[in-house]
């Protein structure tokens, strides 16, 4: 069997690894700048968090979900960081002090779907929430949290679109409305839509397939039939946008993959993703607490995904980060100027400076240059038991071939000194 990485799923490193934590920290410098405290909670979850939460008809819960057959029940590895965020809230009581609380969570998520450019089966997600404030600044502040933050890595090419899916009062109606005006055109739908009509007819607005987008564009529009609060609350929320001077369109088909939201719902896409286009989305989830206990925690979120990031980030050509290369090689000949290097290089090494060698001692001195060069080290110290006699050492500038020599004794000050001028 060819052992190779599950498809969907990527080994990360290189100028990768380098570029994706300078992200992921910038991200979580503003997240703290905007007073968001970070929860972990497991990667694996019992069926049940997801299952009457997310709801049994979406694509997630239906098809996506890996799940694990243990002895103590049915388990399934994470799709999503929203519903074990509020499992972990009602767990632990963290809605007792009744005002607005901030978090944020970040970590692999898991979905069986078909893998392509920008959606993957192990993707890696930033959330955040906001409990306990059911007010539309807080919705407010996370659509313009979530612009900061890709602002804030590079990424200015986006777009904001925002929604009102309605709550429990006026949605069904809406729903009614829908499904009347797709009744006749059933036919135009694709099968998926079709199946879509009884049980989340709401989903088939944002269906990609051209022929579906042509028939919903006239379909009645789930903000023109809102109950009298979530109209208000709507016209609050653009009121607030425009207020922190934050651009958002309203988009009748931002209706999210998820049955939980209400109100409102929001989605930032980016034009350099390709098929897959949404750089990230959330919106407001009031009652999903009542799923894991008796207290109603009003609630609003979003989440990103950090491989759609990346790729804005490189397509933004803003300049990212590469992998550091060491401030010195270390090139020792012979056995005594090995020993002198090895223990110099963790004395330097313990002071914070980034030294590469080599412990294969059978290397010529042309073979270890080789090697220095590919590290891109900064200078090379070449030690020769030659030289420890004569008390002296080599320091050579690799970009420009320069070589001086340096008393032995002082060799380690030399080289501090060298670094420190540098920075
Ligand atoms: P969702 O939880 O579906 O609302 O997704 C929130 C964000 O996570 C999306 O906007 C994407 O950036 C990202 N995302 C969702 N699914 C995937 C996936 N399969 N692969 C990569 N990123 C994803």
């Amino acid at each position: 069997m060819e052992k190779r990485a599950v498809r969907g799923m990527h080994d990360i490193f290189g100028d990768e690894i380098t570029l994706w934590v300078a992200v992921e920290n910038k991200m979580k410098e503003i997240l703290g700048f905007f007073g968001y405290r970070e929860i972990r909670t497991p990667m694996v979850e019992k069926i049940e968090v997801f299952s009457e939460t997310i709801g049994d008809a979406t694509d997630i819960v239906e098809k996506q979900m890996y799940r694990i057959e243990a002895e103590d029940g049915v388990m399934v590895l994470r799709p999503e960081g929203t519903a074990p965020f509020v499992r972990a809230v009602m767990e632990h009581g963290l809605f007792a002090k009744g005002s607005a609380e901030r978090y944020f969570y970040s970590g692999p998520m898991f979905r069986h779907e078909r893998p392509q450019k920008g959606r993957l089966r192990q993707f890696h997600q930033i959330g955040a929430e906001i409990i306990n404030d059911n007010t539309p600044e807080s919705d407010a502040e996370l659509i313009t949290l979530l612009q900061h933050l890709f602002q804030g890595v590079g990424i200015i090419n986006f777009t904001t679109r925002i929604n009102s899916v309605g709550c429990a009062t006026c949605r069904p109606v809406y729903k009614e409305k829908l499904r009347a005006f797709l009744q006749p055109q059933l036919n135009e739908l694709c099968p998926e839509c079709q199946k879509r009509f009884e049980r989340s007819a709401l989903r088939i607005l944002d269906c990609k397939v051209p022929a579906c987008k042509a028939t919903v564009a006239p379909a009645p529009k789930a903000v023109d039939c809102l109950c009298e609060e979530c109209r208000l609350h709507h016209e609050r929320l653009k009121q607030c946008l425009g207020l922190i001077g934050v651009k958002a369109i309203d988009d009748p088909t931002i209706v999210r993959g998820l049955d939980y939201y209400m109100r409102t719902a929001f989605e930032i896409t980016s034009d350099d993703l390709g098929a897959q286009n949404a750089l990230g989305g959330g919106g407001r989830y009031d009652g999903v607490s009542l799923r894991f206990g008796k207290q109603n925690v009003p609630a609003v979120g979003f989440a990103l995904g950090m491989e759609r990031v990346l790729i804005a980030v490189k397509a933004a050509q803003v300049a990212t980060p590469k992998s550091t290369s060491p401030q010195y090689f270390f090139a020792p000949v012979g056995e005594k100027a090995f020993s002198y290097l090895f223990q110099l290089s963790f004395s330097m090494k313990r002071k914070g400076i980034c030294v590469e060698m080599l412990y294969d001692k059978e290397k010529s001195l042309k073979a270890l240059l080789k090697v220095a060069d590919r590290t891109q080290a900064a200078f090379t110290v070449i030690l020769g038991d030659n030289e420890i006699a004569a008390n002296k050492a080599l320091i050579k500038e690799m970009s420009s071939h320069q070589q001086e020599e340096t008393a032995l004794a002082s060799l380690e000050e030399t080289l501090l000194r060298k670094v420190s001028r540098e920075t």
